[in-house]
């Protein structure tokens, strides 16, 4: 059985504003990043405030990051809806319940395999 297909251009849909929104965050997050301001290269910099910006630069690198993989992972979502394998779980094949996609339009597992992996 196949995912609905009245459903898969809703869902598309979706992705594609979630990769867009995702982007922005992106490029946000690089603006946002204190190593992207070179104003700190100034030699009055305190110790503070130099120290502040390195905790400003970890945080959104981690944020940049799990950004990053939120994007893989509705890319990958976008590329198993072209294949008409969207829906299926990628372990035992079966269809994801469509409840669960609902909450989660890019889950790769069904209920029973996202219990058992791990
Ligand atoms: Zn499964």
């Amino acid at each position: 059985m196949d995912y609905p297909k009245n459903l898969l251009k809703p869902i598309l849909v979706y992705l594609k504003r979630l990769e867009g929104d995702l982007l922005r965050r992106k490029g946000e997050l690089k603006k946002e990043d204190p190593y992207a301001d070179t104003s700190r290269f100034n030699d009055n910099a305190s110790d503070d405030a130099e120290a502040a910006s390195q905790f400003g630069h970890a945080q959104s690198e981690v944020l940049s990051k799990e950004t990053e993989a939120a994007l893989t992972r509705v890319r990958q979502t976008m590329n198993r809806v072209e294949q008409g394998e969207y829906g299926k779980c990628l372990k035992c094949k079966k269809m994801i319940d469509t409840d669960r996609l609902g909450i989660d339009p890019t889950a790769e597992y069904c209920v029973n395999c996202a219990k058992s992996k791990g």
